[in-house]
């Protein structure tokens, strides 16, 4: 034992471990320790069991130097894309190009290490400078996720509340950033005219004027669900972290709450990830039929971490093994075929769902929430909603610019809309809303809102947004129905209550970004500009 170097095997454990955590902290809005825990666990295994493999052979001090120069490699690996980029930004004068220069930061490192790896100021500066680079995210991501309150666990009572005059079965599909229809057409050139007509001929109203209530998944699909908005102007400002959203989205929302006290049960059809069917808190779990199907968000993951390697290259031009590129590209994650199960749901598989709970619990009201990612990208299906490898494809929850793509994933959602209006009862309630539209232009990377140009806030907070009530109810659809007042309007009907309607607001939150700043009138007013020139 007393031959292990074990200062030098934690420098390249943390090394190894320091661009996973960095990527952790700065992709925490929509990735979770779950969901890549297992790329570092391997990493480090590899590493360390090489640097114990090489100092029971050859000796403490090359077990030091095989440790550390492994470690160094892993964390110059993942360094690729800002060494490039620093090459292109500061020092473009010097015409080194990128790859080079990468390659030879990377030998100055190995042979840095090479040469002082004896000395133990060395070694004790370098576990120093390695734990911190990997423990600092760590520690700011703590702080900004795992510092929850933790809540109750309660269940929702028995049927207690007074009864509905009606209990239709009601779809809510959570269409994921598809834009709303003018934004479509004049932004997109995709022309939803005929789709509308044809949801208007159905019954629906269409709220072509509506604004989500905040941008982003994780406040706007809760702040439809518990009526309320999730983030304020001013000193309220946005929740510290996802724990009551999450709550929200799993079922503990006055949404379910209602809906549960009229004896619904509930469908819910989502990806492998997000909170949607993470019920063990939820106290809807008894009442609830999970359909988890298809991972995009850990395919764009895999894709995303080799993306900062030399090694996205090396796949793009053929250099690398036909598993190994596979591997990379995560088509293991993206889809599935006939072949291979598994991959994202669609309105058949939900159909079967409802099916199946009707078969357990008889004629139950069903209230069946779809997350679907079908408009969001990484685009993975095609017009027909078939497995898609379009030129252009990103596997990236960030790829809006994949405009082939986009304009498949409007088909293929269009399509499954369709489907599930002519396979599903004429009295059922169907909401179809996106939670917030695309993410076009300088948004990604825009810390605060007045980066934004106007056009891209415009796009990304109007959404689509149409319902279908008894005829009775359609005249109280207005064109801004959306958001808080998805539900209370619904079940207004539903009750045969006149519940207050909430003013409709879009309240900006956005990733970087601590300020939450009311929009509403902006893109208001931004529209009539738009309609007069
Ligand atoms: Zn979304």
């Amino acid at each position: 034992m007393r031959r292990l170097p074990f200062g030098a095997l934690l420098a390249a454990a943390s090394l190894t471990t320091a661009p996973f955590s960095a990527f952790l902290y700065g992709t925490r809005e929509y990735v979770g320790v779950g969901d890549i825990w297992r790329y570092p666990v391997v990493a480090v295994c590899a590493v360390v069991a090489t640097g114990v493999g090489v100092s029971a052979i050859l000796g403490r001090s090359a077990g030091t130097r095989t440790g550390l120069v492994l470690g160094w490699v892993v964390f110059a690996l993942f360094w690729y894309r800002d060494v490039g980029a620093v090459m292109d930004r500061q020092l473009a004068f010097t015409a080194i190009p990128g790859e080079l220069a990468w390659v030879l930061v990377l030998i100055a490192g190995i042979m840095v290490i090479h040469l002082f790896a004896g000395v133990s100021t060395f070694l004790r500066a370098g576990l120093l400078f390695s734990l911190t680079m990997a423990g600092l995210p760590l520690i700011q991501y703590g702080f900004v996720s795992l510092t929850a309150e933790t809540g109750s666990t309660e269940r929702f009572d028995a049927v207690s509340a007074e009864a509905w005059q009606s209990r239709p079965d009601i779809y809510y599909l959570i269409l994921d950033g598809l834009g709303r229809a003018d934004v479509l057409e004049e932004i997109y050139e995709i022309d939803l005219t005929e789709f509308i007509d044809g949801l208007d001929h159905e019954g629906f109203v269409v709220a072509d004027r509506a604004l989500s209530a905040h941008p982003m998944t994780w406040l706007s699909v809760p702040a439809v669900l518990d009526q309320e908005y999730q983030a304020y102007p001013g000193s309220r400002g946005r929740p510290a972290t996802h724990f009551r959203t999450n709550r929200i989205m799993s079922g503990d929302s006055r949404t379910h709450d209602e809906l549960a006290g009229q004896g619904y049960r509930f469908v819910t059809a989502t990806e492998g990830s997000g909170p949607f069917c993470d019920l063990e808190l939820s106290p809807i779990r008894d009442l609830a039929k999970c359909l988890v199907q298809g991972n995009s968000m850990n395919a764009a993951i895999r894709v995303q971490l080799a993306w900062m390697t030399p090694f996205y290259g090396l796949a793009n031009r053929g250099l690398l093994p036909a598993g190994v590129i596979g591997w990379l590209e995560a088509e293991d994650l993206r889809w599935t075929d006939e072949k291979r199960k598994g991959g994202t749901f669609l309105v058949g598989d939900v159909l079967e769902a409802v099916k199946s709970v009707r078969r357990e619990h008889g004629q139950v009201p069903i209230f069946v929430l779809a997350h679907m990612m079908h408009p969001h990208p990484p685009y993975l299906l095609d017009s027909e909603c078939r497995p898609s490898s379009h030129a252009g494809f990103r596997a990236s929850v960030d790829a809006w610019d994949d405009l082939v793509g986009l304009r498949m994933g409007v088909d293929c959602t269009r399509k499954q809309i369709l489907q599930l209006i002519d396979s599903i009862s004429q009295d059922a309630i169907i909401v179809l809303q996106s939670d917030h539209g695309p993410g076009r232009g300088e948004l990604l990377g825009s810390d605060s809102v007045a980066e934004i140009p106007i056009e891209d806030l415009w796009t990304r907070s109007s959404v689509f947004s149409a319902v279908r009530l008894p005829e009775k109810c359609r005249d109280q659809v207005s064109d801004t129905y959306a958001g808080v007042n998805t539900f209370i309007v619904v079940f207004n009907c539903l009750a045969g209550t006149q519940r207050r309607l909430e003013p409709q607001y879009s309240y900006w939150a956005w990733y970087a970004d601590r300020n939450v700043v009311d929009v509403t009138s902006r893109l208001r007013q931004y529209e009539v500009e738009r309609v007069r020139s």
